[in-house]
């Protein structure tokens, strides 16, 4: 295998044109040197918030114009370590933008609870006033955490308690990462290899049976083994979550968490009943997978295997561009245009480089280029991955250039879709171009995969997540049993008569990250069922309301940024329509390997 060469020894225009942001160091040490001033420009508003309108208004600018400043300085210094994480200097600049933020973060937290500190009547003429008209929004969701938002004392009592509070996760993951030791089991090539977090799901995804199987094996009889160890972390992580939601005034953990984004608790168990209305196509999948593999039944290690081998095409660079301009053409022209400048002005930090940061990303900051960082490797996977960072730079693009900076940047719940909404429209494409029955097979088979792990497989741990919750807000103690028996009934839900459900998969809940975040996975099936309804959209020649969607950035609340775009999560149409693109793409797959 040929060794690839260091960033700096590739061809200039495969990689990203940083100077936009700084022409040089020098020019980044200048304005890392304008941070102190305009923190005491910050600090000169301490004590005044309260004053007058127009005051607050010039403190909002003043917060921004720090923020702006100190995310340019953060984006530069990472993007440039990324390039060759062996660059200590590069590092360097890192370190210190951060340890600077967490500095200024400290300085400047009187910020916000002086604002909540002004006395209702007058927040609220001030809320009405015309000097503040631009921060209504702004000034309408501080209001609304005001309930929850506790005195000055015990605010002060749970941020020292803050530390205590993220004590389950950290116990987990030292368990999870460092301290769980897993049974050596063989490889395709019969090979022993020690079983790892890393090497499990390429395990899995083994088409030998043998291999995925004892890798199943290998790796829940660990998790049993501990299992009691993981409840308590578990039990405990959850009573901090409803704790704390208690604390705030807030009637459920659930509640608390959908707060953030001013999502109704509503869309969530809507989300869980409607994935319940509609799970035949899932089993259906499934029986399908069983008949293709030739098993009677599926064990939960037959579910990750390729139905199809992966189409081994090999597509150079410039074909990947191509295809993806001619993929996201249907997006319009105005979509088009800034797609064009992406490739021209040097965005994307295209091939593989000694020391380079692995995997893909988007990432930029306002009011300049939204960069994408890419290990392009030329298989199909990887066209993929430049279509789905290319996804989030354009909706940051969008967002940047449609909002000033206090409402540019996008929430978590709305993040994945631009992605997303790319990555079928390509799918789309190349099925509607391919005449190999066996790529379109993969093709089609990619697709269902990723509905089934991001919109099924994450609307069962969201369910399992709130039922776990609801019991410890009941009162019940969360033991390894009740967990177990819980975890284990959902998963036989979510996967139907096709599959039987090993009994070790009831441990699975013990090594998911995830329900340690207290109610985000939901956010990748809300995510996702967003995608797949814009992208049916977009394909029926609609484009507008994704566009509205691309550049409404935090402008709105993101339940009224989806329903603008035709999206409305508070009825189960968007998920409904999800499901039946899922149906859809599975009668594909059936009758193109007949
Ligand atoms: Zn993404």
């Amino acid at each position: 295998m040929k060794e690839p060469v260091s960033h700096s020894e590739l061809p200039v225009e495969m990689t990203w044109d940083l100077s936009k942001m700084y022409a040089s160091v020098d020019d980044w040490e200048k304005d890392f040197r304008k941070i102190d001033p305009l923190v005491e420009k910050l600090q000169a508003f301490k004590g005044k918030l309260g004053e007058s309108p127009a005051t607050l208004a010039a403190a909002f600018r003043a917060e921004d114009e720090l923020g702006f400043l100190m995310e340019k300085l953060h984006t530069f210094a990472h993007l440039r370590s990324d390039e060759d994480t062996g660059i200590s200097e590069n590092r360097g600049r890192v370190d210190r933008i951060l340890s600077k933020s967490a500095e200024v973060e400290g300085e400047t937290a009187w910020f916000e609870p002086e604002i909540m500190a002004i006395d209702r009547k007058r927040f609220q003429a001030f809320a009405e006033s015309p000097e503040l008209e631009f921060y209504k929004l702004t000034l309408k969701r501080l209001e609304a955490d005001r309930p929850h938002t506790l005195s000055e004392r015990e605010e002060r009592v749970l941020g020292l308690s803050s530390e205590i509070f993220a004590g389950p996760y950290k116990a987990f993951s030292v368990m999870n990462d460092a301290d769980l030791r897993f049974p050596i089991v063989h490889d395709d090539q019969g090979g022993e290899v020690r079983l790892t977090h890393g090497n499990y799901i390429k395990l899995l995804e083994s088409s030998h049976r043998e291999v995925r199987k004892e890798a199943f094996h290998g790796m829940y009889s660990v998790y049993e083994q501990f299992k009691n160890t993981f409840a308590a972390i578990l039990d405990t992580a959850v009573r901090t979550h409803t704790v704390e939601a208690g604390l705030r005034n807030f009637k459920s953990a659930l509640e608390a968490s959908l707060h953030e984004d001013a999502v109704p608790v509503s869309v969530y168990n809507s989300l869980i009943d409607t994935v319940h209305d509609s799970m035949e196509p899932l089993y259906d999948y499934f029986a399908f997978r069983a008949e293709r593999l030739g098993l009677e039944k599926l064990h939960m290690y037959d579910i990750h295997c390729p139905l199809v081998p992966e189409a081994a095409l090999e597509v150079p660079w410039k074909d990947a561009v191509s295809m993806v301009k001619t993929a996201l053409r249907p997006l319009g022209d105005l979509y088009g245009t800034i797609l064009e400048r992406a490739f021209n002005e040097r965005w994307i930090d295209i091939p593989e480089a000694r020391g380079k940061r692995s995997g893909a990303y988007s990432s930029g900051c306002y009011q300049y280029p939204p960069y994408l960082l890419l290990n392009y490797s030329g298989n199909l996977d990887s066209v993929f991955t430049l279509a789905h960072e290319l996804g989030h730079s354009l909706h940051s693009y969008f967002s940047d250039h449609a909002n000033d900076y206090h409402y540019a940047g996008y929430r978590i719940f709305v993040a994945e879709v631009a992605s997303t909404t790319n990555e079928i429209l390509l799918q789309r494409h190349l099925v509607s171009q391919t005449r190999s029955a066996a790529e379109k097979a993969y093709l089609l088979n990619h697709l269902i995969d990723t509905i089934r792990g991001t919109l099924f497989r994450q609307t069962m741990f969201a369910e399992f997540e709130r039922d776990i919750h609801a019991m410890a807000e009941a009162g019940e103690p969360l033991t390894a049993d009740m967990l177990s028996d819980h975890y284990f009934k959902l998963n036989k839900r979510y996967h139907g008569p096709a599959v039987d459900p090993d009994d070790e998969i009831r441990y699975e809940w013990a090594r998911i990250p995830h329900f340690h975040y207290d109610f985000y996975v939901y956010k990748y099936a809300t995510g996702i069922s967003a995608a797949l309804a814009l992208a049916k959209k977009i394909l029926a020649g609609d484009t507008e309301g994704y566009l509205r969607f691309l550049k409404a950035g935090d402008s709105k609340e993101v339940i009224d940024i989806m329903k603008d775009a035709g999206v409305d999560f508070t009825t189960p149409a968007p998920v409904k329509d999800a499901m039946s693109m899922f149906a859809d793409q599975v009668k594909e797959l059936k009758s193109c390997l007949k």
